[in-house]
């Protein structure tokens, strides 16, 4: 039996996910807290805990993300865009886009067999369309973030959130709030917010076959289906959207530590 890990350090959240034998997912944990925070380390301990393991018992561990270079309990590191595809292909081995959709930025990927990365877009250095954007707008309606699907589905229409800068958006925001807009509708024309500039960097690829929907905002509902209208095609959220760069990581780790042997 060979354990391996893989640790997906964002800029929001830490993901450990727990391998036996390259193909069964032993423990997924999404913990709070990136970069800074300890959010690593807590992750592992909460995944290894899970899976009833020990860290000396793990083959090799893999660190991706954001912060992986700081991440030091990693044997390795790869590249996000690389695990993206590895944790895509197991999920969903039909799926030859992933759109992933984190805290900071939202990345485009156009894979080809095998899982292979064909081709890749990513959104600038800007919050519009990340979950950083969608935390903003929480904030200012006064409820958490996996509430907000929920919200938006009784929604009758969509206010439209014109600015795609996240502080003028905020203050639109405000200001329908302020006009006693509902906040179902503002909640809808925000997920369209997030679409609109998603589907925009999406569109330079061309989107065939499955595509899969991942990273901590594919949690929510309203975004994925605003998403689907758009591009007017299906989408896939798979088994573990937040964690599918941590899976590809723990499949990397078990290719490598299959190599050692
Ligand atoms: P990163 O890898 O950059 O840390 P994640 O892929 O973990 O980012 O995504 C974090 C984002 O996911 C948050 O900013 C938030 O908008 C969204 N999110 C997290 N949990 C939920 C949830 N339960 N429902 C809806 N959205 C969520």
């Amino acid at each position: 039996m060979i354990l391996t890990m893989g640790v997906d350090l964002g800029s929001i959240t830490a993901k450990c996910v727990i391998l036996q034998d390259g193909h069964q997912v032993l423990a997924e944990r999404v913990v709070k807290g990136g970069m800074i925070g300890g959010g690593a380390e807590k992750a592992v301990a909460e995944a290894l805990t899970a899976a009833g393991v020990a860290q000396e018992e793990i083959a090799n561990a893999v660190a991706t993300g954001y912060g992986r270079v700081i991440y030091a309990a990693a044997n390795e590191e790869m590249s996000e865009i690389g695990c993206h595809g590895k944790g895509a292909f197991f999920q969903e081995p039909a799926a030859r886009i992933v759109i992933d959709i984190g805290g900071q930025d939202f990345k485009v990927i156009k894979l080809g067999a095998g899982g292979r990365v064909v081709n890749f877009v990513m959104n600038e250095k800007c919050a519009a369309g990340t979950g950083r954007f969608l935390e903003v707008m929480a904030q200012a309606l006064g409820h958490p973030v996996s509430e907000l699907a929920q919200i938006g589905s009784r929604a009758t229409e969509k206010v439209a959130i014109s600015s795609t800068c996240t502080v003028f958006a905020e203050s639109e925001v405000i200001s329908h709030l302020a006009a006693d807009k509902k906040v179902a509708d503002i909640v809808a024309g925000i997920h369209e917010s997030i679409a609109r500039r998603i589907a925009g960097l999406a569109q330079r690829l061309t989107l065939e076959d499955k595509i899969l929907v991942t990273g901590g905002v594919a949690q929510n509902q309203g975004v994925v289906a605003a998403l689907a209208e758009r591009l007017g095609r299906e989408m896939f959220v798979p088994r573990f959207p937040q964690s599918n760069g941590a899976l590809g990581a723990a499949l990397y780790a078990f290719e490598k530590s299959s190599l050692v042997r």
